[in-house]
């Protein structure tokens, strides 16, 4: 592997620039004295801009804010137009969704041909950052039980997830095989992905709304009193994805999917890591709920919560090899319990929870 080499010549282009991971791929940026191109839905939506305004003004590169819209053909064209990168990480991560088509799966796959497309256009575009997910690798932890080892490696992909069940999961994955089309369509750049477990650690602005944060505060509002339903997740902490993505763009040989996942946890050891920060002023989960109760109870409660998911989610070993993101990458992974313990403490401070 080799070291990263920062071109700083053109500018580089990061969709989303207002999301969680965003904020801080455009903070790094930043630092590291780029000209950013931020694409955003609302440019003059000063609460959501504040903070990157407040990176810029104390860091050696400039931003630049363009308005855009993964849902409008073409969109894209300014702000990629001249960029030597684009890190394309806006879509849709809410399960606050009534029209799975229309509110998670357009937006994903036709935002990313979209943007796809103005970086063919722009003719100066030599690599595309993908934020893609575990997701588009896996649908259920029962699914990792039939892979080799059992675990996920960047072969596999996510054949479970269907519009009805999982639709998240499901344009993530179809999201990503458009890319990949896309790449092999053309030769005027090379496409690496990152592909992240679930994502944990404080926001670069307070009032942060992706659904990590919808997760967190759950646990800490005591969805999870009566029992964590006994589930394994991978999870990962946002300034290792944001580094992720600067090392995918800059390292010369970078190339592929790349499964960036620090640790596997249990929701209650999630809501244990809580407790020993910040004791029991929230009703952090105590223990696991038996995956016969969360089968019976918890479609009932959660709408989201179905019996297929419990089924082949619970009591399923989750295990994901990283080996790639830290061999080809680089990568150090930190331990996540700070990270959701910083992010808490944020939403606290907020008053969020
Ligand atoms: P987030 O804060 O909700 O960021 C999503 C971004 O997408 C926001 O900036 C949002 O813009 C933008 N967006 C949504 N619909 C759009 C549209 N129609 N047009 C233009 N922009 C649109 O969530 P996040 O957690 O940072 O997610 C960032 C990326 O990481 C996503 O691709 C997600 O799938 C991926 N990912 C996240 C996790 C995780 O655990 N958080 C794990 C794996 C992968 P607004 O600010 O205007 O709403």
């Amino acid at each position: 592997m080799s070291d990263p080499v920062f071109d700083r010549s053109r500018p580089v282009l990061v969709t989303g620039a207002t999301g969680y991971l965003a904020g801080w791929v455009v903070g790094r940026l930043l630092e590291l004295g780029f000209d950013v191109h931020a694409a955003v839905r609302d440019p003059q939506d000063e609460a959501k801009r504040a903070h990157l305004d407040a990176m810029a003004a104390e860091s050696p590169g400039s931003l630049k804010y363009f308005r855009a819209n993964l849902l409008e053909p073409g969109s894209y064209d300014d702000a990629a137009a001249g960029c030597s990168i684009v890190f394309h990480t806006a879509s849709p991560f809410t399960s606050k969704v009534s029209d799975p088509q229309r509110d998670l799966v357009d937006p994903a796959v036709k935002g990313t041909r979209t943007v796809l497309d103005s970086a063919t256009r722009a003719g100066t575009v030599e690599r595309v950052v993908l934020t893609s997910s575990c997701a588009a690798i896996y649908g259920y932890n029962a699914d990792i039980q039939g892979m080799p080892d059992k675990r996920l490696t960047e072969d596999v992909w996510n054949h479970s997830s269907s519009l009805k069940d999982g639709a998240y999961a499901y344009s993530k994955t179809l999201a990503e095989k458009a890319a990949w089309e896309m790449a092999k369509a053309q030769n005027r750049w090379r496409l690496v992905t990152i592909n992240p477990s679930f994502i944990l650690g404080p926001g670069t602005r307070p009032d942060t709304r992706s659904e990590s944060f919808s997760v967190v505060r759950q646990i800490g509002k005591g969805a999870m009193r009566f029992g964590a339903p006994p589930m394994e997740i991978g999870t990962v902490d946002v300034r290792d994805v944001a580094e992720a993505h600067i090392r995918a763009a800059f390292i010369a040989e970078a190339k592929g999917r790349h499964i960036v996942s620090a640790e596997t946890k249990t929701l209650l050891q999630m809501g244990e890591d809580l407790r020993a920060r910040f004791g029991d002023d929230y009703p952090f989960p105590k223990s696991e709920m038996p995956k016969w109760l969360v089968w019976i109870i918890g479609p009932m409660v959660n709408a989201n919560l179905t019996r297929k998911t419990v089924s082949r989610n619970m009591n399923k070993p989750f295990r994901a090899d990283n080996s790639k993101s830290k061999r080809r990458l680089g990568l150090e992974y930190r331990p996540t319990a700070s990270s959701i313990q910083d992010m808490f403490a944020q939403m606290v401070e907020a008053g969020r929870v």
